[in-house]
């Protein structure tokens, strides 16, 4: 009888790291690369980032999908989705890396780090008092895996904290809110805003220049989590206006973001390239194995996503 098979299909991250990892794990699965399978049948699971249009259609007895990372967004949109189940990699060391970098963006803005860059460069002693960040009001949008850990994360660092989600949840230390209807007065009180939703159809714009419009003047805007949630020409605009004081944005409508883009020479601005986090091998490795041994025995998987909801 041939041994089952997960399929590898991502042209950024490196196979032999991820085969080894997986390995180590799933003695009783091949993993292999397209290319190196030859017999289609016997591939029930596909492990995947952006893979090429109809790669699904080659494995007719497919039982699970994963992505590899935690936006679903490209996967759920593909009109070539086998029915069978879909999980998403749910990594806390992903979770605590992008933590990190959250913590960094927020300190640097509570902290006043980007005015210090700027008299330091004109050689001035720019003495400014620093705040009791219990008086900083720091807003997470978005309570998810990698969401809640942040907003976990600054109100141990002491920050007033305030999340908002699409259902109701309860964090330690955070103030939470919910729903459409509590946006509008969510952001009207996040002197930081974090933005950390999925890109879904509901999301998808979400911060046009009416949202951006409700943020506090001089309001501070990281976005960790997908470019299409802000109008970015809009925020383009607050950000000229000083509406919005300033922004760290690791992603974009448009990735790699183009020369073009005003945002490459705006001084408020802090670009980085999409790295806020990443999947890591060893840890996530564990947790899609678990999955994999969970439908081998006959159980249910774990960290489903709901292509419908979009995330
Ligand atoms: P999750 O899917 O675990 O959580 C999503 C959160 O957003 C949930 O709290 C959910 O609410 C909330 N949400 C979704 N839709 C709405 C809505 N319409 N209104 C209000 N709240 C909503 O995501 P993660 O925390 O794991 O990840 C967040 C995103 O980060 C990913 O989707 C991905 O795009 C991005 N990412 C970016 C990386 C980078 O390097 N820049 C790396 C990894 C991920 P509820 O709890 O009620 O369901």
């Amino acid at each position: 009888m041939s041994r089952d098979i997960l399929v590898f299909g991502s042209v950024v991250d490196p196979f032999p790291v991820w085969r080894d990892a997986l390995a180590a794990h799933l003695q009783e699965v091949d993993i292999l690369e397209p290319e190196a399978v030859d017999d289609p049948q016997a591939v029930k699971y596909a492990l995947v980032w952006k893979p090429p249009a109809d790669f699904f259609a080659a494995y007719p007895n497919l039982e699970l999908i994963i992505n590899l990372g935690a936006g679903v967004d490209a996967l759920v949109s593909r009109t070539d989705l086998p029915d069978v189940p879909i999980t998403r990699i749910s990594d806390p060391e992903m979770a605590t890396m992008m933590a990190g970098y959250v913590q960094f963006s927020v300190l640097r803005y509570a902290r006043d780090i980007p005015q210090f860059e700027k008299a330091q460069r004109s050689g001035q002693w720019h003495y400014l008092h620093p705040r009791d960040a219990g008086d900083i009001k720091v807003g997470v949008l978005g309570l998810g895996e990698l969401g809640g850990c942040a907003a976990r994360e600054l109100a141990r660092l002491g920050f007033d904290v305030r999340g908002w989600s699409r259902s109701e949840k309860k964090i330690d230390g955070v103030k939470t809110f919910n729903g459409m209807a509590a946006l509008d007065g969510f952001l009207a009180d996040s002197e930081i805003s974090v933005v950390m939703l999925p890109a879904t159809p509901e999301t998808r714009q979400l911060l046009d220049a009416n949202r951006l419009a409700q943020l506090p003047k001089g309001a501070r805007l990281i976005n960790v989590s997908r470019g299409e949630i802000i109008v970015e020409a809009a925020l383009v605009e607050a950000l000229r206006s000083g509406h919005i004081g300033g922004a760290t944005l690791d992603v974009f409508e448009v990735e790699p973001l183009p020369e073009s883009s005003p945002l490459w020479s705006m001084e408020n601005v802090l670009i980085t390239p999409h790295i806020a986090s990443v999947a890591i091998p060893r840890s996530a490795a564990r947790q899609i194995a678990e999955n994999i041994n969970r439908l081998r025995a006959g159980g249910s998987v774990r960290h489903r996503v709901d292509p419908a909801r979009g995330y």
